[in-house]
């Protein structure tokens, strides 16, 4: 079964007295444990995409599912519910709480885990920063930490409440080159080794280049699904080039 199913969603704003389609009818399926890119121009629907899944938002139209319990229904704590257990985020600017350190900063999700003891939060928080490589900087307030240490400190945030699924909305964006690909060798690290789910967004080349799924997103509208087969990308579902036949098709026959 697909961790994630989005099912013919749409998603539309209103914004004054204009309505602005940010997703039209999206259909696609994600398996548990892919490292997968949502890539496509600023604009395209990426940013409403990741908080669909990760049900921040609510589709216009069309269904959600989270491991397989439609998420569509649900009232906002349900929501909040699901989403400290199952869904860790990760943002372009990291939002980290300025006045917490680092430490501070990734218990935080924790104190809405009543099942774990201070000791156990301690624990898990010390082993979460040793998880990122910054076991000596639990003190340093984000202020005090470079734009890739702060990034860390989100990660290790993201996988507190241990996650199926880490949402990560252009998680390098902010970051220097060298530095973003630091924080993408981390994040497939725990891919691997922890079995987490990743799935983030990016306009970067580099960045889909470490992907093994790639779902390309324009105008609101998935038009390519890929796979990596060896160092290639096996297009799986090219929708352009679906939807254009058919058009052809329909005119010839109209002809
Ligand atoms: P991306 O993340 O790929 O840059 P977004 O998902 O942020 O794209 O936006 C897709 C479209 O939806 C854009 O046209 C954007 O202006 C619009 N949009 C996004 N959020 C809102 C909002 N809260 N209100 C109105 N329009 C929005
Ligand atoms: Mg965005």
């Amino acid at each position: 079964m697909s961790l994630v199913r989005v099912e013919n969603v749409s998603k539309e704003y209103l914004l004054g007295e204009q309505r602005v389609t940010a997703l039209r009818d999206v259909t696609m399926h994600i398996e548990e444990g892919v490292f997968l890119a949502i890539a496509g121009p600023s604009g395209s629907g990426k940013s409403t995409l990741l908080n669909l899944i990760g049900c921040i938002d609510t589709p216009t139209r069309g269904r959600v599912f989270i491991d397989g319990q439609d998420v569509s229904g649900r009232t906002p704590d349900q929501l909040a519910d699901l989403r400290a257990r199952t869904i860790g985020f990760v943002f372009q600017t990291f939002n980290l709480l300025p006045v917490l350190s680092a430490a501070e900063n990734v218990e935080y999700p924790l104190l809405q885990l009543p099942e774990l003891t201070r000791k156990e939060r301690l624990e898990r928080v010390g082993r979460l920063l040793k998880l990122v490589q910054l076991g000596k900087y639990a003190h340093h307030r984000p202020n005090q930490l470079s734009g890739g240490q702060r990034q860390r400190v989100a990660i290790a945030r993201a996988l507190a409440a241990q996650p199926r699924i880490v949402l990560a909305d252009e998680p390098t964006a902010n970051l220097d080159h060298k530095t973003g690909e630091g924080i993408l060798a981390l994040m497939k690290d725990i891919n691997v080794s922890l079995g987490t789910t990743f799935i983030f967004s990016t306009h970067d080349k580099k960045v889909m280049a470490r992907a093994d799924r790639l779902v390309r997103i324009e105008d609101g509208q998935i038009r390519m699904l890929g796979v990596r087969a060896d160092a290639r990308w096996l297009v799986v579902d090219e929708r352009r080039r679906r939807t254009e036949r058919a058009a052809q098709q329909a005119a010839r026959e109209k002809a």
